[in-house]
């Protein structure tokens, strides 16, 4: 390609064809342009075709003026409601939309540049790279100087970014814009008859808020085998806005999702340091992993060691769990959902849960007064359920919990931050999470109930 286009005519058929798109232009501007401004682009017209056989007599032919007004006119893509088709060019200035099976220097050869400028360009600056990714429909924008060399080229990648290469004394320079958007909170709603994603498509939510939407909800519902027909999301996101057209999408700010008749909430929270997590809208994980505690009202009384003395057996034992003194009768909590390989007597543990808790992790509770209603050999347990009261039965010098934590087989301490742990937001956060979250939550009552009357009609 490369090759034979230094054979082709200075400007290839596609440019031709730009130029006879700019005469179907021109009779178009006829009938709106002041007079004034057409005869500016007539002139321009004749420059371009003169420009086609001989380059050279470009640079004494063209008033700056005129290349001004061309560039104020309708060279640029979204320029404004006089804008025209990228086909409206100077000579200088080439306007090329990508199409499928382009590749740089396939452009570069369509607005006749020489295949060396192209490669001076990508060995000048290693930021040059960016610019060898293109794709159909990107528009491609560049400017030759008086020489017919190549000045600058602007390839715009999204509505929200553009690589500007500007020729310099030594080769080229490449910066890359980017273009802040405006956000503006949208809303989806949508029901699903087959999969979530054909729901969410066909509600207009752009793929990868889909997936965050799964992930959201994840720890409540089993996107893979749970999902049935008449399951319904709502979801409240930012979109990017730029020139009033959508021009991305940022995070999901809240979302309710009704699966199988239950409907779960989130809302999104930052807090003060920036770290950004979904809570319920009571300010609760959505974090199903473990609650760190199993009793509330309750001190530590001894923490996990591996070496200290045990008070009955008065011998250096390591402590392999966590001690919550508490009152005798004060329920215990399964810190996470499971199921119960252990619910009986097992020695100096006493009365003793051991939980089992998917693949990984497995939880033991000990010294019990009693089990809670239910809690036996082989039964599912959901996190937070009872299981049983705290008490003193095994070796044990009164009334606690001994609560052990095991990954893979090893204890490991239950008070370790790096455990999967879901707590609720921080009480200082606490405040201005609901702040947050109140408008949000009503915005999506509100869509709902027009959302209803509409269907009622
Ligand atoms: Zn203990």
């Amino acid at each position: 390609m490369t090759d034979s286009s230094r054979n082709s005519p200075l400007y290839p058929k596609s440019h031709l064809l730009a130029a006879s798109g700019i005469a179907a232009l021109l009779s178009l501007t006829l009938l709106v342009f002041p007079s004034s401004q057409v005869e500016a682009k007539k002139t321009l017209l004749s420059l371009d075709v003169e420009s086609s056989t001989s380059l050279s007599t470009d640079k004494d032919a063209q008033p700056a003026e005129l290349v001004t007004a061309a560039a104020g006119q309708g060279t640029q893509p979204g320029a404004g409601a006089n804008q025209q088709a990228p086909a409206a060019e100077s000579p200088r200035e080439t306007l090329i939309t990508v199409s499928s099976g382009d590749t740089l220097s396939s452009v570069f050869a369509k607005a006749a540049l020489p295949a060396d400028t192209l490669h001076t360009l990508l060995a000048s600056n290693k930021e040059a790279k960016q610019l060898t990714h293109i794709k159909p429909g990107q528009i491609i924008q560049i400017t030759r100087n008086a020489q017919g060399e190549l000045e600058s080229m602007t390839s715009r990648l999204s509505r929200l970014e553009s690589v500007h290469v500007t020729r310099t004394a030594k080769g080229f320079s490449v910066k890359r814009e980017l273009i802040k958007p405006a956000i503006r909170q949208a809303y989806a709603h949508g029901t699903i008859d087959s999969s979530l994603f054909v729901a969410t498509k066909r509600a207009g939510l752009p793929h990868k808020l889909a997936l965050d939407l799964a992930n959201i909800f994840g720890y409540d519902i089993d996107f893979a085998l749970d999902i049935r027909e008449g399951d319904e999301f709502e979801v409240v996101y930012e979109e990017k806005v730029v020139d009033d057209k959508t021009a991305g999408s940022g995070n999901i700010l809240a979302a309710r999702f009704t699966n199988r008749g239950k409907t779960y909430t989130a809302v999104r929270h930052t807090d003060r340091q920036g770290n950004s997590t979904y809570y319920r809208a009571d300010g609760s994980s959505m974090r199903k992993a473990f609650i760190r505690t199993p009793v509330d009202f309750a001190r530590i009384s001894s923490r996990f060691t591996n070496a200290r003395r045990h008070p009955v057996l008065n011998k250096i034992r390591a402590h392999k769990g966590v001690d919550y003194a508490a009152r005798p009768g004060t329920p215990i909590k399964a810190t996470g959902d499971g199921k119960i390989v252990l619910a009986g007597r097992k020695g100096g543990y006493g009365n003793t849960v051991v939980i089992q808790h998917g693949q990984r992790y497995r939880t033991l509770y000990a010294h019990m007064k009693g089990f809670a209603k239910g809690i036996r050999n082989g039964s599912h347990v959901t996190q937070g359920q009872i299981i049983g009261y705290v008490g003193t039965t095994g070796l044990s010098t009164g009334p606690h919990l001994h609560y052990e934590f095991q990954v893979n087989g090893t204890h490991v301490d239950p008070l370790s931050q790096k455990l999967p742990m879901a707590d609720p937001i921080a009480g200082a956060e606490r405040k201005r999470f609901l702040q947050q979250s109140q408008p949000l939550l009503a915005r999506m009552d509100q869509e709902r109930t027009s959302l209803l009357a509409l269907n009622k009609r």
